[in-house]
């Protein structure tokens, strides 16, 4: 239902049982069924709703029916000029922001987590495209309170550099920061954006994918009412092009962080250096290697490379989107895989025992299910358009796949699994690492020296071994290559939101 600039939402009663364990933890549900509440369909700028200066909006919709959800005003440049503005007033020396605590800082990023956990049935419900959501919630609440425990602790040092002088370090917020953000997954690419930025005390302007603005401004209004100061946080539902350009081009944003395409990527650090050189930090695509060895537990080796490619409609930039088998397993592993794959529940997104959602870039992943059978890998299942109405695609499965195919080069961001030979582990290592991008990988093995050689191998950012997809606060993730620069989370995630200030100070060797 949709009033003026507000869409109501209904917490649905079915989210309770979370089937993710590592949610179970976190997640106490305690709402009760049938609530509604309602987000705000404007711009957010200085802690106010806001229409855009252009007074333009764009539609939501809904992939599951191909609807419209809403309308949602859709910033351009003008109105990135204001959110900046706001940001820098925000950031200026001896401003709430500036003089607050660090402590106070932490404080405030808990509260939003603990205003998240209140509202999680709505938050996995707005922008959702599966129940896969309502576990990112929960990740998104873990990553706001760890970074909240970092913020008085984010120490400098004392350097004994040569003389009679006393040096030390300040770890300072950058300042302006610009964040862009995709849609596969809405809320958990706000908070790894957000939670470090905000832990080291800078101020932020984020676009928002234009796909999934809902939750954005949810946690927006959020923001607001646990009483983060005017202009710390501005969100701006618009378009890459516009609003998104307008903030990698801005002569007073500085620093941007962006997660999405590696050829928007390109696009961004351009801006950068055509503009005031500000810091860039990336997260880009994939297409990482998931290595199967003839000796890996093949119950486990088949269902974690399911999950590997087919999590979130496989709309995930570490996708194991290739998966190379040993040749001695391969038959049996093929077998098992596309039985697992048939298997999977297609539909309503909503429904607790949907495995696959709807996709995003429906077209696309059509287009290269069709290069795949134009270019000879074999279609093992799948490879069609799996519903009526709707963006649904069936769960796909290509064999008999070669390294130069363009599914084995290409990300698809869909559920569209590759399934590749090899025979020795020297030739597979070489295999995963002929590929521009460096986000992921991972290797099925019982043989710790088979794991140790393909780990310190691969060229990735992150190697899981016998697991995939397992991602923590506390773990630094982020890409080699054409995967980006810089790291989310951990202690390395709160370093690319930091300058650092060398004060060197003369100490007098004498009472004079
Ligand atoms: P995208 O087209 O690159 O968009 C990402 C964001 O950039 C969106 O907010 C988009 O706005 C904006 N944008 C588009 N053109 C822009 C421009 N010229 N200047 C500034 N901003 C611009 O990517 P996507 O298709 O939405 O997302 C899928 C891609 O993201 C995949 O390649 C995936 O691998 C990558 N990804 C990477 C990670 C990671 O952590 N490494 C995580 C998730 C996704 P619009 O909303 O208007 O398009
Ligand atoms: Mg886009």
């Amino acid at each position: 239902m949709q009033l003026d600039n507000t869409v109501f939402i209904l917490a649905p009663i079915y989210f309770w049982s979370i089937r993710s364990k590592s949610c179970d933890n976190i997640c106490n549900l305690n709402i009760e069924p049938n609530q509604i509440s309602s987000v705000s369909l404007q711009l957010f700028i200085n802690n106010q709703w806001q229409d855009a200066v252009s007074k333009r909006s764009f539609p939501t919709i809904n992939p599951a029916t191909g609807e419209v959800i809403c309308q949602v005003a859709e910033a351009d440049k003008a109105d990135v000029d204001k959110a900046v503005k706001a940001a820098r007033e925000a950031f200026r020396f001896g401003s709430p922001w500036r003089r607050m605590d660090a402590s106070d800082r932490g404080l405030l990023l808990s509260r939003l987590a603990d205003a998240i956990e209140r509202d999680t049935a709505y938050l996995a419900v707005s922008d959702a495209d599966s129940w896969v959501q309502v576990f990112t919630v929960c990740v998104c609440m873990c990553v706001h309170r760890y970074c909240a425990g970092w913020a008085d602790k984010w120490e400098g040092k004392t350097i004994p550099i040569d003389g009679d002088f006393f040096c030390y370090t300040r770890h300072e917020p950058i300042g302006v920061c610009g964040q862009i953000i995709p849609w596969n997954f809405p809320l958990l690419m706000q908070a790894w954006k957000l939670g470090p930025a905000l832990a080291t005390g800078n101020t932020v302007v984020m676009k928002v994918a234009e796909q999934t603005p809902l939750t954005a401004l949810y946690v927006a209004s959020l923001i607001k009412e646990v009483g983060f100061p005017p202009g710390v946080v501005n969100i701006l539902p618009g378009m890459g092009p516009s609003a998104g350009s307008a903030i990698a081009s801005h002569m007073d944003v500085d620093k941007v962080a962006f997660t999405g395409s590696t050829e928007v990527g390109h696009l961004i650090q351009q801006a950068s250096g055509s503009s005031n050189l500000k810091k860039v930090t990336l997260e880009l695509g994939g297409k990482s290697p998931n290595i199967i060895m003839s000796d890996a537990n093949m119950a486990e080796a088949v269902e974690q490379s399911h999950f590997a490619l087919f999590f979130n409609q496989g709309q995930c930039c570490c996708a194991g989107s290739r998966t190379y088998v040993q040749d001695t397993i391969y038959d049996e592993f093929m077998e098992r895989s596309v039985e697992r794959a048939k298997s999977r529940v297609v539909g309503d997104p909503f429904n607790m025992k949907t495995e696959q959602g709807p996709q995003d870039q429906f077209k696309k992943i059509l287009g290269y299910i069709s290069s795949g059978k134009r270019e000879g890998a074999k279609l093992m299942c799948g490879g069609g358009v799996a519903a009526d109405r709707g963006y649904f695609i069936q769960p796909t499965i290509f064999g008999d796949v070669q390294d130069g195919m363009t599914i084995a080069r290409e990300e698809i961001f869909g559920p569209v699994m590759q399934i590749l030979k090899f025979k020795t582990l020297e030739e597979v290592v070489e295999r995963a690492n002929d590929t521009k991008y460096g986000l992921a990988a991972a290797v099925f093995t019982k043989d710790i020296d088979k794991a140790h050689y393909i780990s310190s191998g691969i060229r990735a950012g992150t190697v899981w071994i016998n697991c995939y997809n397992v991602f923590g606060a506390q773990a630094p993730f982020g890409g080699y290559k054409y995967s980006g620069n810089g790291r989310e989370l951990g202690e390395y995630g709160l370093d690319n939101y930091t300058e650092v200030k060398t004060v060197t100070i003369k100490v007098p060797q004498k009472n004079s």
